[in-house]
């Protein structure tokens, strides 16, 4: 994969990327198989490359190659504090190549090439060097049980962990996933979403490069129903990791209940509630819930895509997110210029029109965009609904595009009350200058993350997931070590 050329005029040229191999025990395979699939440039709807297709014969190589690292290479053995080195090199050398990494995640996923240098690059590196300064300060405690015994526990890797995640965040998924395994002395295998594999596999050689002992990190791409499956049925793998949508999170729980119980931790969606008052700063707010819906092509698991206003403010308020919609350069993702790419595939485009025509058909009143741009790559005017109510579909379900639903209210009891009538749990935001209704929210609305007065505040250092049917476990900070710990007691007897 070549670097990404700035050149004179506002575009970055779209990087060269040749055919790529899987990575199991430190080698570069092709599938068993033989088989390969496409990745698609979703900007133009060509094909970038053909990728190694991963099946269930590939996972079982790559489980035990992750069981080998496990059991008996130097990932085990070696100083906590060598991990946390690893980590942190790792990370030195996904900043040395961050344009070319932005340049291969926005050639995949269509983000504009801005934006994923300037979010999704900072945050994946800050994730991997967060984690490294975690990995030799994971430790148990002594315990003052009754008798002659001295009691301790000793925070253990869960051992060979099965991460799969999403398309909307490549890069980024990959370091909450890898991050606290690794730190935590874990081994691994990626299954990266089929849409979006380049990334995964370009940081899985930046691995290699810093020094990662074979078979400590595999990587596996491929489809969901055949390695995905693989994977959470695994009886070798002791845990699995997943993000992406419930109802997938619902068959990996399943497959890991019915094969060995295998640990699971699950991210998945969202139907957030972003809530403002008429007391708001209105510039911010509007900014913010532009933000908070469009940002990532409205590809964001966390998109606050109930957007409640007052009714106060609702008029004033609306016309200035319609015209703020309409001001947007939607294009080329390596224009810099660009404000929106395309959604990632034909299937999410064809998904999100679907969900615009069922708001139309609902009685939602379409006040911007609404259409598919041209035909060549999946790109989508912004879309702005208002007159949404909660019973509609477009309120009810999960869209990932840029499409925004607008639902008035009057007061804080009321919106509380809406804002938790989904069986979703996973952001809420509110603005206002009263402290009490920033309280009473906060308070008040079932969800793992609430942003007062901003929106899409992320840090590896704080955790993040959902309440409810948005996920099990959370992800980021010190929490996310318990996910990858097994807690051993030990009974020492001083009689
Ligand atoms: P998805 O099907 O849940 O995909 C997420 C990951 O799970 C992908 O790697 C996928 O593989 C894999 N997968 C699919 N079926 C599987 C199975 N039976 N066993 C094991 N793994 C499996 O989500 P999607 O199809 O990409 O997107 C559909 C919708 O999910 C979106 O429109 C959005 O609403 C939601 N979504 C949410 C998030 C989030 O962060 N919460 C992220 C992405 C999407 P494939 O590559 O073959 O699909
Ligand atoms: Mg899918």
């Amino acid at each position: 994969m070549s670097t990404a050329v700035r050149e004179k005029s506002q575009a970055i040229k779209p990087p060269q990327v040749k055919d790529q191999p899987l990575l199991i025990g430190g080698k570069w395979l092709d599938s068993v198989s033989g088989k390969t699939f496409p990745t698609v440039n979703p900007a133009t709807g060509e094909v970038i490359c053909q990728v190694a297709e991963g099946d269930k014969a590939d996972i079982d190589l790559a489980v035990k190659a992750a069981r080998k690292a496990f059991e008996e290479g130097p990932w085990r053995r070696m100083n906590a504090s060598e991990r946390g080195r690893l980590l942190n090199r790792l990370a030195d050398l996904i900043e040395r190549n961050q344009e070319e990494l932005a340049a291969l995640e926005t050639l995949d996923n269509g983000k504009p090439y801005r934006d994923a240098l300037a979010a999704d690059l900072p945050l994946t590196i800050k994730c991997y060097r967060y984690y490294a300064g975690w990995a030799d300060k994971i430790h148990g405690k002594t315990i003052p049980v009754e008798g002659q015994y001295f009691c301790y526990t000793r925070h253990e890797p869960v051992g060979v962990v099965g991460q799969i995640i999403p398309w909307n965040f490549p890069l980024l998924m990959q370091a909450w996933k890898w991050g606290p395994a690794l730190a935590c002395g874990n081994t691994l295998v990626l299954k990266p979403a089929e849409q979006t594999p380049l990334t995964a596999l370009r940081v899985a050689q930046l691995a290699q490069e810093a020094g990662f002992p074979d078979g400590v990190i595999n990587v596996v791409p491929g489809y969901g129903p055949t390695a995905g499956a693989a994977l959470s049925s695994h009886m070798d793998v002791d845990k699995v990791a997943f993000t992406g949508e419930h109802t997938t999170g619902q068959i990996i729980m399943e497959a890991a209940a019915r094969s060995n119980l295998k640990r699971v931790s699950l991210e998945l969606g969202g139907k957030s509630p972003n809530v403002v008052f008429a007391d708001a700063d209105l510039d911010a707010a509007v900014e913010g819930a532009y933000f908070g819906l469009f940002f990532n092509q409205g590809q964001c698991c966390c998109a606050g895509s109930r957007l409640f206003v007052e009714e106060k403010i609702h008029e004033e308020f609306v016309e200035r997110l319609v015209k703020k919609a309409k001001n947007q350069k939607v294009g080329d993702p390596f224009d810099l210029t660009t404000t929106q790419g395309p959604q990632v595939s034909q299937e999410q485009c064809d998904r999100i029109l679907s969900y615009i025509e069922a708001g139309r058909k609902d009685g939602a009143n379409l006040l911007t965009g609404g259409q598919r741009i041209g035909t060549r790559g999946y790109f989508i005017e912004p879309t702005v609904f208002t007159n949404v109510t909660d019973d509609m579909k477009i309120a009810r379900e999960e869209i990932f595009g840029p499409v925004m639903n607008i639902l008035r209210f009057k007061d804080v009891q009321e919106v509380v009350k809406r804002g938790n009538q989904t069986f979703y749990g996973l952001a809420a935001a509110v603005w206002t200058r009263d402290i009490k209704k920033a309280y009473t929210l906060a308070n008040g609305l079932r969800a793992g993350t609430v942003w007062i007065n901003c929106y899409d505040v992320f840090d590896a250092a704080a955790p993040f997931g959902g309440f409810k049917m948005s996920g099990i476990g959370r992800e980021l900070g010190e929490y996310a070590l318990e996910m990858y710990t097994e807690v051993k007691t030990v009974y020492v007897n001083l009689d």
